[in-house]
């Protein structure tokens, strides 16, 4: 089991079973829905996401067609996606993690697309945009 939270608290989870797979996302969006170099999410299914809503905080923002981005209404912190044709796949943002993430990450994509600033130097495999 994982448990995590935003930032002010107010919004609490706890992960039934395993983590699907880590990836890094360098692309625009999920830069600037970070304010950082790239996004990390794990995937999960809706059904093991238990989130605990304190304070009726949570929010979501529609960044491409279909694709809702949910973050804390107060505090701001992005903690999963989700996407109409994916329904049964959310991208859990794993930064918001309380317990230790016990795989490593699987992959980057968009990388083609990352923050020219940034000097990735890991060896986790790197694919231009998202594998299918
Ligand atoms: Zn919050
Ligand atoms: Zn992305």
């Amino acid at each position: 089991m994982h448990r995590g939270s935003c930032l002010c608290g107010s919004i609490t989870y706890r992960i039934e079973g395993d983590l699907g797979p880590v990836a890094f996302c360098h692309c625009s969006r999920c830069r600037k829905a970070n304010g950082s170099a790239f996004l990390a999410a794990a995937q999960v299914t809706p059904e093991a996401l238990n989130l605990h809503d304190r304070d009726g905080s949570l929010r979501s923002f529609e960044s491409s067609p279909g694709v809702l981005r949910y973050f804390c209404g107060t505090c701001a912190s992005p903690l999963y996606s989700r996407r109409q044709g994916t329904p049964d796949i959310l991208r859990l943002r794993i930064g918001t993690l309380d317990t230790p993430l016990p795989v490593k990450p699987q992959m980057q994509i968009f990388y083609a697309d990352k923050a020219g600033w940034y000097d990735c130097a890991s060896d986790i495999p790197t694919h231009d945009q998202r594998p299918t």
